[in-house]
Formats: C-alpha cells, structure tokens, sequence
C-alpha cells in the first residue's frame, strides 16, 4: 500500500491541529503534532526554573535526558509524555503558551525535537503539523500545506475553543498573543515559520473544518492514484 507524508504548516490558530487530525483519520495515518512537543519542552524549562535566554547546548541535552518528551496514541487520541508523566492538559496552560516561542526558538531544542520527529515518519503514513514540517523536518514530503487565515478569525476560532473547554479569555487579549507569537516564529533565526516553495496555500478563513479536512484528502488521493507516494 502506497504511503505518503503530508506536511501542514502555518501560523498559531490557523486550524492545522484540529484538520490535521481528521485528514489523519480518515486516511488512517498517524497524526503527530509537534507544537505540543515544543510546549512539553516549555514545561520542563518552567518547572526546573531554566531561563531560554542563558541556557547551553549542554543543559538542554541534560534535561531532555532526565525529562524525555515522547508522544502516544492512547484512544487514537495523541498524549504527551514527559518521561511516564502524561502532560497533556497542562501543555495548553497560557503561561506555556506565552513562554513556548522563546523555548522553541533555541537551536539546540529544535535539533532534539527535529531528530524525534524524524524518526516518526520513517514508515510514511503520517500527517504532521507545526511550522518548519515542510522546509525542515521533511523537506521532501509528498504533500505539503500551508494553512493561514486572517488572525480575527484565527482568534475568534481560539476564543471558541477555549470557552468550550470552560476557560473566558478576552479576544483582544487573544489576537495580540496570537499574532506577537506569529511574530517572534517567523522572526527566529532557526527555522522560522515559513511556507516552503513547494507548499500549496490553503486560506481557511471562510471554510469549515470539513470543507479544509475534504480539500487536503482529495489532493492526498490524487498523489495516491498518481503514483507519487512512495510503496512502503
Ligand atoms: O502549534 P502550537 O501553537 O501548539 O505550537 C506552539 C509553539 O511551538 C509555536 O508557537 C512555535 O513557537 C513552536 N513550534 C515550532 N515548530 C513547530 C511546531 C511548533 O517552533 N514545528
């Protein structure tokens, strides 16, 4: 059976989680997303009380070997490990949100990470969402989208989200958050957000998720039927 990885990138909110996740689904792919690896790594800095800017390449490795960042499917629902601690509530916590940019930006994390996620899609059949997934991590996946959309929308979407879960935030509040994190991803000097050549845009802004999930699945089958997934 011919395999592919489907690549999705774009900026904070822009829907990548929620499409990536269902596109998974419905090709029975494994979905892996890498923000919340990222926001893991921001967890271990604040709880051991390690500050971004003067951490060494050296402290990084130390750490990432007590506290080992792992992903698992448990109910085709995605849990993030630190070590066989389960974190995956706490990862959405806003002091995390506010703090993740500035962790994810240090080289020596992203090489961690980048080696980790690697290693995921070895056997294809994978759809991974983040920021550097089509320029970086797989630079020559089969599929790769670009999700954007106006950061109103993006932050009306989040505020939705958020007050689903029983959590009031401000939307002014919201936007700025989003789109100063926007900022300092595609500011950073290793591997910034950035839509890689061969990306296709998808502006999300006025479709529903299932209108977005339908689009990336039918360019999906058609380089499925085309032959230009590889035969694993
Ligand atoms: O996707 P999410 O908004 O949860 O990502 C949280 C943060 O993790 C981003 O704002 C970005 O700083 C970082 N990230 C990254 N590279 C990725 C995925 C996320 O730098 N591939």
């Amino acid at each position: 059976m011919k395999k592919i990885i489907i690549a999705i990138d774009g900026p904070a909110a822009s829907g990548k989680s929620t499409t990536a996740r269902l596109v998974s689904r419905k090709l029975n792919y494994i979905y892996v997303d890498t923000g919340a690896m990222y926001r893991a790594v921001t967890f271990i800095f604040l709880e051991n009380g390690i500050d971004p800017e003067k951490v060494t390449p050296a402290e990084v490795a130390d750490l990432l070997s007590k506290f080992p960042v792992s992903l698992k499917i448990m109910d085709s629902v995605q849990h993030v490990f630190i070590a066989d601690r389960d974190v995956s509530e706490e990862i959405r916590l806003p002091e995390v949100t506010r703090n993740v940019s500035a962790v994810a930006a240090i080289p020596s994390v992203r090489k961690e990470m980048v080696k980790l996620q690697q290693a995921m899609g070895l056997e294809k059949g994978l759809v991974m969402d983040g920021r550097d997934i089509g320029t970086i991590v797989f630079p020559s996946a089969e599929l790769k989208v670009f999700m954007i959309a106006d950061p109103a929308a993006r932050a009306k979407r989040r505020q939705l989200e958020m007050e689903g879960k029983g959590q009031q935030v401000d939307f002014d509040s919201l936007l700025k958050e989003i789109e100063h994190r926007d900022f300092l991803d595609s500011n950073r000097e290793d591997s910034p957000l950035k839509q890689a050549e061969d990306a296709i845009t998808l502006d999300t802004s006025n479709l529903t998720i299932d209108q977005q999930v339908d689009w990336i699945v039918s360019r999906a089958e058609g380089l499925l039927v085309t032959g230009n997934g590889s035969q694993v």
